[in-house]
């Protein structure tokens, strides 16, 4: 199998077949962003993702998920995504979803119509990095839509029949609006009814703006205690039915999933607790390591 650069999946992804139709991200400027910063966006040729499904159908012939690759490969355009599900299909015969990272300007280029034939041809369950639902959250980390296009085109995603989880970051607003952050991004997903929430919190790298911005004071990091009230806040504030909230990413401060409604309680008692197991350190601005991780 042919991957060129670097190449991202999602954790719950890790027992997908990997497929490359492009390289990097069409948009590649999110301001925490360093995923794609040295692969410049690329499709791969029909010939190449051929071969690779010729390969898979050989030690996989009974794969049932494919994820897509890279950065953002729903940026193609439906006739191409047509083209390559169809192919899917043809070799690999048992694959019931074709998934994929997607955001909001994705969406927005498909028509309803190329949105329904797409989820027909079991193009399902998209990642897309959402962040936030307050705008001043999605313009400082230039994700290129404000919250009403977002809430929009998720709107016409989810009428399409699609399912999509969504990536949330803590902390995008810096501190001082968290509870405003926290409020609007669990009213996009309440209204939008995301299959998956993948948390964060807001983290950089070097190589990107808001790494810049942080070193330079320009942004401030939230505190340990803003990142645990803003996750209690957000997840009071969830009102959603069979949806797997995954907060296992090493950047928050408290790491655990569960399934919502079920879960809901069990995990606010988790957040109280490492604020009440943190209480020395409440005031403290994470120190992060590989990933974001926060050194606890
Ligand atoms: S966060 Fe996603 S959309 Fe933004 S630059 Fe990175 S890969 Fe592209």
């Amino acid at each position: 199998m042919k991957y060129t650069g670097t190449t991202f999946r999602p954790p719950f992804e890790a027992n997908s077949l990997l497929l490359q139709v492009t390289t990097g991200c069409s948009h590649n400027k999110c301001s925490f962003c360093t995923m794609y910063r040295d692969t410049p966006f690329s499709v791969e040729s029909m010939e190449q993702i051929e071969k690779d499904l010729a390969e898979a159908r050989a030690f996989a012939p009974r794969a049932r998920r494919v994820f897509l690759e890279n950065g953002d490969p729903f940026a193609l355009s439906a006739g191409k995504l047509e083209e390559i599900a169809l192919k899917i299909h043809e070799y690999l015969p048992d694959v019931q979803t074709i998934a994929m990272y997607a955001s909001i300007n994705n969406i927005r280029g498909k028509t309803d119509e190329e949105l329904v034939r797409l989820r027909g041809l079991g193009i399902n369950e998209l990642n897309v990095g959402l962040e936030s639902g307050l705008d001043e959250a999605l313009e400082l980390m230039n994700k290129g839509y404000d919250s009403r296009e977002a809430l929009y085109e998720l709107g016409r995603l989810r009428d399409a029949g699609m399912d999509y989880g969504a990536n949330v970051i803590f902390g995008g607003a810096g501190p001082g609006r968290l509870r405003d952050n926290a409020a609007a991004t669990a009213e996009i997903l309440n209204r939008t009814t995301p299959y998956l929430i993948f948390t964060g919190t807001i983290h950089a790298d070097p190589g990107c703006p808001l790494y810049d911005d942080i070193q330079s004071g320009r942004f401030i990091e939230p505190t340990i205690g803003e990142h645990i009230d803003e996750e209690e806040l957000f997840l009071e504030l969830l009102e959603l039915d069979n949806c797997l909230y995954f907060g296992l990413h090493p950047s928050n401060v408290v790491r655990m999933q569960g399934w919502l409604p079920r879960d809901k309680e069990a995990m606010l008692y988790e957040v109280r607790q490492t604020r009440t197991r943190l209480a020395r350190r409440l005031d403290e601005r994470p120190v992060r390591y590989g990933e974001g991780a926060i050194l606890l």
